[in-house]
């Protein structure tokens, strides 16, 4: 009898290798292991072990065990192999996902440890030792004499206790000091008690609290401000009380300071925070005391997923339909997707929560695989929005503005009310174009223009980084008479301050928030009033409040409607719904404008009368007819290399092998941006009636593809469920 290993072995594009080991070493599954790898010491993850009666092949061994106890648990492991079968990807590439780097290094964490004191005696005792004058021994030990859980040093000196107080207790032996691992102080925020709900919300909650023991997926469909998270908040409160934990996801623009002081407001505990800026010791920390129970309610975005929570209870996920819930890079796995097998595999609840739900989600409605919760009414009361599009259409523009659009902006400002100007594009234009010959400064690696970032004075390519000076003059013709074409949040920014010299202007992008804090600066002064005018990108779209909101300006809506990936009208209704739900917050009334040339376009008519939910409807029936998802299932091949032949001749390759009576497979076609960084792009396009089928396909094309090395210098992946056809 001989017992082999399984072992992962990040980045080595297999999903295991088979080992044996050496004697006296017996590691768990879970645990991390050295192991020899070619030449070299790795590291690797035992996923699973197997008695063999007999052996013929020589292992190698592995050679140290590191974890008496899994790192991964059995959960984890489950749900990091659906994510390497379902997205294609290795195994070995999947794993480090759930891991923090100190524990991909191999190194052995602890938390930071810390003093803690409690009584050693009894109460009276304890006193009897002192004597009287030491009054502040006194109320020392009458402070520990209180917690039946030993005290950090952090807490006592808050509270105004002296080390040489502590220091005499211990010398009587009144008092003992133990090594604990620090937990995160709860924050000292005031208690913020649960509203009574509304009827809706109550409906929510019940219908949500009857289903805590087993897998159940509600979709909780309400607009901005009907009180979706004050459900969350009833509900998380329910399973805490259970003694279980709760995973909250959220899109990294929804995890604002707003929606954290409510929580810690509300739940008396420290939380857990996870998101992509912590540096690797925080998240380190932050990931091991999930793992250890030390906390218990951990609000994260996407890769927090993958939090280790031995006893999770509930996930949540706020604005389950935005698109930064996907990865779009590496292990393509969707964060929402993935929870849900996650609640799956556990047989917990999971509630995804949006103003606009994925169509995808409303299908499943549809399909009883989802239950839907409405919340129809805003909590607070509000006045009715007033949508109005602007035809462009013939109109001059001022730096991206019509007319129009400038005086309705000024009226809403003499009644010193707030004005949101919405544009997704950063920078100051998108082209810089000769007005006597047409040329453009474009950039050299990749098919598309520089923006102009004009107060850095630098051209900067969106898709590369290449940046470069602004040229004084054509480079065709020599002119100078170089003019941007075209609005970013710059122009815009730098047009409305001239524009309106008494207002106070603020700009939210990411150049303009870039350094630490400022974004809570720029905040600050929309929350205080200071700044009238908030000229912003998406960062916009979701979270904060601004009091005295009452008009919300979207330049450019037509971009959405133009383009050619089938998800962008989508997109486009779920932000201006979103946008929108910015303004009438408060007691204003609320306004929304929306510059089009298309103000005939059905869709945006129907969004705008009748609602998302008419629109998500029509777009359904459209997405149907067009074999598209949620009908369909899709996935797209991508390859790229430096010589576009073997790109071309890598993807038709693949198309042969990919015949199938139940896959279409389109193209080879240029990607949207046919060139980047020096790269050529090409994409296949495959659809299948049957999720099975495309599965099985892409993963016989896997291995088809490791056996036969066609690729001859052509990267590339599959992304299964695109969100992005870009
Ligand atoms: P959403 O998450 O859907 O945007 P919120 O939960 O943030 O909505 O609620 C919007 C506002 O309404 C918040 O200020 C919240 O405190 C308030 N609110 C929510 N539910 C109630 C309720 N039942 N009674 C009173 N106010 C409520
Ligand atoms: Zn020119
Ligand atoms: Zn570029």
């Amino acid at each position: 009898m001989k017992t082999v290993y399984q072992v992962c072995i990040p980045h080595t594009y297999r999903d295991f290798f088979d080992y044996e080991a050496e004697t006296g070493l017996s590691p768990c599954v879970g645990a991390r292991v050295w192991v020899p790898f070619r030449q070299q010491t790795r590291l690797g993850i035992v996923l699973a072990k197997h008695e063999l009666e007999e052996v013929n092949l020589s292992l190698k061994a592995i050679s140290a065990v590191i974890d008496e106890e899994p790192v991964l648990q059995d959960d984890l492991l489950a749900l990091c192999i659906w994510i390497a079968r379902y997205y294609q990807s290795p195994l070995s590439e999947v794993l480090p996902l759930a891991l923090p780097k100190k524990y991909r290094l191999g190194q052995v964490c602890q938390l930071p440890m810390g003093d803690f004191y409690q009584l050693a005696l009894p109460l009276d005792e304890a006193k009897q030792l002192i004597s009287g004058r030491a009054r502040k021994q006194l109320e020392l030990v009458e402070f520990l004499g209180a917690h039946t859980e030993p005290v950090s040093k952090q807490c006592l000196t808050q509270k105004g206790f002296t080390s040489s107080q502590l220091h005499n207790l211990l010398a009587l032996q009144a008092i003992s000091l133990s090594q604990q691992s620090i937990v995160p102080e709860s924050a000292t925020v005031p208690f913020a008690p649960p509203l009574s709900l509304n009827s809706e919300q109550e409906v929510a909650v019940a219908a949500i609290s009857e289903h805590l023991q087993q897998y159940q997926c509600f979709l909780l469909h309400g607009v901005t401000g009907s009180g979706k998270t004050e459900v969350y908040l009833q509900v998380i409160a329910k399973v805490l009380q259970q003694g279980k934990q709760v995973l909250v996801l959220v899109p990294e623009i929804g995890l604002t300071p707003q929606l954290l002081s409510r929580f810690t407001a509300r739940y008396n505990q420290p939380i857990a925070i996870i998101h992509s800026s912590l540096n690797e010791s925080e998240r380190q920390v932050a990931w091991q005391l999930a793992k250890e129970k030390k906390v218990n309610i951990v609000i994260g975005t996407r890769a927090a997923v993958f939090t280790p929570m031995p006893d999770l209870g509930l996930i949540v996920i706020d604005e389950e339909h935005d698109a930064s819930l996907k990865q779009m890079e590496g292990v393509r796995y969707s964060a929402r997707d993935t929870a849900l097998m996650r609640a799956h595999l556990a047989n917990i609840p999971i509630i995804l929560g949006s103003a606009t739900p994925s169509l995808e989600s409303l299908h499943n409605c549809k399909q009883n695989k989802y239950q839907l919760l409405r919340l129809h009414h805003k909590a607070l009361s509000t006045t009715p929005l007033h949508y109005q599009l602007i035809d462009l259409r013939a109109q001059t523009l001022q730096h991206g503005l019509a007319v129009p659009t400038l005086h309705r902006i000024k009226e809403h400002l003499q009644k010193q009310n707030q004005v949101l100007v919405f544009i997704n594009r950063r920078g100051f234009a998108p082209v810089l174009l000769c007005h006597q010959c047409g040329w453009m400064v474009d950039c050299r690696a990749c098919d598309s223009h520089l923006t102009l970032h004009k107060q850095i004075g630098h051209m900067i390519c969106h898709h590369c980084g290449l940046t470069q000076r602004i040229p004084e003059h054509c480079h065709h013709c020599q002119s100078k008479e170089l003019i941007p074409v075209g609005a970013g949040t710059q122009r815009v920014h730098e047009f409305l301050s001239s524009y309106f010299p008494n207002t106070q202007v603020v700009r939210i992008d990411r150049d303009a928030v870039r350094k630490k804090n400022a974004l809570d600066e720029h905040l600050e002064l929309i929350n205080r009033g200071e700044a009238q005018l908030i000229v912003g990108t998406q960062m916009l779209a979701k979270g904060h409040h601004f009091p005295r909101l009452s008009l919300v300006v979207v330049l450019d809506a037509d971009a959405g409607l133009y383009n050619h990936d089938f998800r962008a009208v989508e997109q486009l209704g779920q932000l201006l719904t979103q946008v929108s739900g910015r303004a009438g917050r408060a007691e204003h009334a609320g306004e929304v404008l929306i510059q089009t040339h298309l103000p005939d376009h059905p869709l945006l008519n129907l969004l705008i009368q009748q609602g998302y939910d008419a629109f998500a409807e029509a777009l359904l029936t459209t997405r149907s007819q067009a074999q598209l998802p949620p009908f369909h299932y899709l996935a797209v091949i991508r390859a790229q290399g430096k010589i576009s032949a073997y790109v071309l001749k890598f993807l038709q390759t693949i198309k042969i092998q990919m015949q199938h009576q139940h896959l279409t497979v389109l193209g080879p076609a240029p990607a949207p941006l046919p060139r980047k960084a020096n790269q050529y792009r090409m994409q296949l396009l495959i659809k299948s009636p049957s999720r099975k089928a495309l599965k099985t396909s892409l993963t016989q094309l896997r291995e088809w593809l490791t056996i036969n090395k066609i690729s001859n210098g052509v990267r590339w992946n599959v992304d299964v469920d695109p969100m992005d056809l870009s």
